[in-house]
């Protein structure tokens, strides 16, 4: 048999036994293989006529008695907690709204506050904040600028050089759980005791994990996280982000947009402020209802589906992907920076390939396989084990070998 027979064959037997298989009916798609859910989920069946109801009946007609009788008023946090499970979160610890953006400059200005809070007569020895020098620009542009607002220096190291740089100067640590470029799995658990041995406050942002693999936040003791919903949680463009903080610090959270929304009682409408008990305290201002309803209804695509599943399927697909990939490209083509290891792999696959990396992109787009061109030389896959199957997987490699021929 050929290799591309044998993988042809190989990927129909993996679709047969994929319990998640039937999950690609919950949503809306093409005949092409679309590997850029890691950027925009695609969209789940469901959305369309809910948020036409939403539209139509509940402001159409309801008005402003919504805000109570459809329960807008208390969407931030009943979604939260639709959240939390896909996370490892109990009820109560979580709030939808804002970006991911503004989510990170709560959550660190709260951490070094807490830090700082915690650390009594020695609160000026904690001056630092440490970074993820590889980050997604838009956390270290708000921590950046957390440091200046709270007179930190800011410190960028790679996640690996984080143990090592922790010390009774640091006040909080933001970390990504996986990286966006290459697909990279931290290893929070042994990160976030890290933080903690050494006194700090941990941060993590979810926007490459959540939905795609287990986070554990309560089970590894993770201080606050973020992270958003439009990339594997399906919720749809600029869909809100969310906020966790950890229960046994919600009292100490002073976060540094504290909007009416977060008031103890927000319809006192009273000149002093006093926070609200709870993951709420995270809220700000009113809520956008739209957008969180849509999101709402995408998370129903997640009933009855384990997350455990959902990551034995994602590294399966990256697995055969990465061996398609060896079969039908030529030796040298491209390389891949995505981790070996099961432990250090997210959910997607970057594929570094020279200077041409814009045009192979394009070319596959035009031929149905929707991948990302990260510059200057990266091709970025993403798997949504949600409704990625084996054979797109190898029809995805398979069109990769034929462009890159037809570009050598
Ligand atoms: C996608 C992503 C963001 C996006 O931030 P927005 O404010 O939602 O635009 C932030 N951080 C990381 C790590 C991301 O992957």
């Amino acid at each position: 048999m050929s290799d591309l027979a044998f993988k042809a064959a190989a990927a129909k037997e993996l679709d047969a036994a994929d319990e998640l298989a039937g999950l690609r009916a919950r949503f809306v798609l093409d005949d092409g293989v679309y590997l850029d859910g890691n950027s925009l989920g695609a969209l789940p069946a469901a959305v369309p006529d809910q948020v036409a109801d939403v539209v139509r009946r509940q402001w159409g007609e309801l008005r402003i008695r919504s805000w109570d009788e459809s329960g807008w008023w208390t969407a931030p946090e009943r979604i939260g907690d639709r959240i939390a499970p896909l996370v490892g979160a109990a009820a109560g610890q979580i709030v939808v709204g804002d970006s991911t953006s503004v989510n990170v400059f709560k959550a660190l200005v709260g951490a070094v506050r807490i830090a700082q809070d915690g650390a009594g007569d020695d609160a000026g020895g904690r001056d630092e904040i440490l970074v993820d020098a590889t980050t997604f620009p838009t956390d270290g542009y708000i921590a950046r600028s957390a440091a200046r607002l709270t007179g930190h220096t800011l410190r960028p190291v790679t996640p690996g050089e984080v143990p090592a740089a922790l010390s009774e100067r640091t006040a909080a640590v933001l970390l990504n759980h996986v990286d966006y470029r290459t697909g990279r799995l931290h290893d929070l658990p042994s990160l976030t005791a890290a933080v903690h041995a050494a006194g700090a406050v941990s941060v993590w942002d979810l926007c490459h994990s959540a939905g795609a693999l287990p986070v554990g936040l309560d089970e590894h003791g993770v201080d606050l996280a973020v992270g958003c919903t439009y990339k594997y949680l399906n919720g749809g463009p600029g869909s809100p982000a969310y906020l966790y903080v950890r229960k046994g610090l919600q009292d100490r959270f002073d976060s540094p947009l504290p909007g009416w929304n977060s008031h103890a009682e927000p319809f006192g409408m009273r000149a002093e402020y006093e926070p609200a008990r709870g993951a709420l305290r995270g809220r700000v201002g009113t809520p956008d209802i739209l957008s969180m309803l849509a999101l709402e209804a995408a998370l129903e695509v997640w009933d009855g589906v384990p997350v455990a599943a959902v990551r034995a399927k994602s590294l399966a697909l990256t697995d055969f992907f990465l061996e398609c990939v060896d079969a039908y490209v030529p030796e040298g083509r491209v390389e891949s920076l995505t981790p070996v290891r099961h432990e250090e792999r997210g959910s997607q696959v970057a594929l570094r390939c020279s200077a041409i990396a814009g045009d192979v992109m394009k070319r596959l787009i035009e031929r149905g396989i929707v991948g990302d061109h990260r510059r200057p030389d990266v091709l970025r896959f993403g798997f949504t084990p949600l409704y990625v199957g084996f054979a797109d997987v190898e029809r995805a490699a398979r069109v990769l070998a034929e462009v890159l021929a037809e570009v050598a």
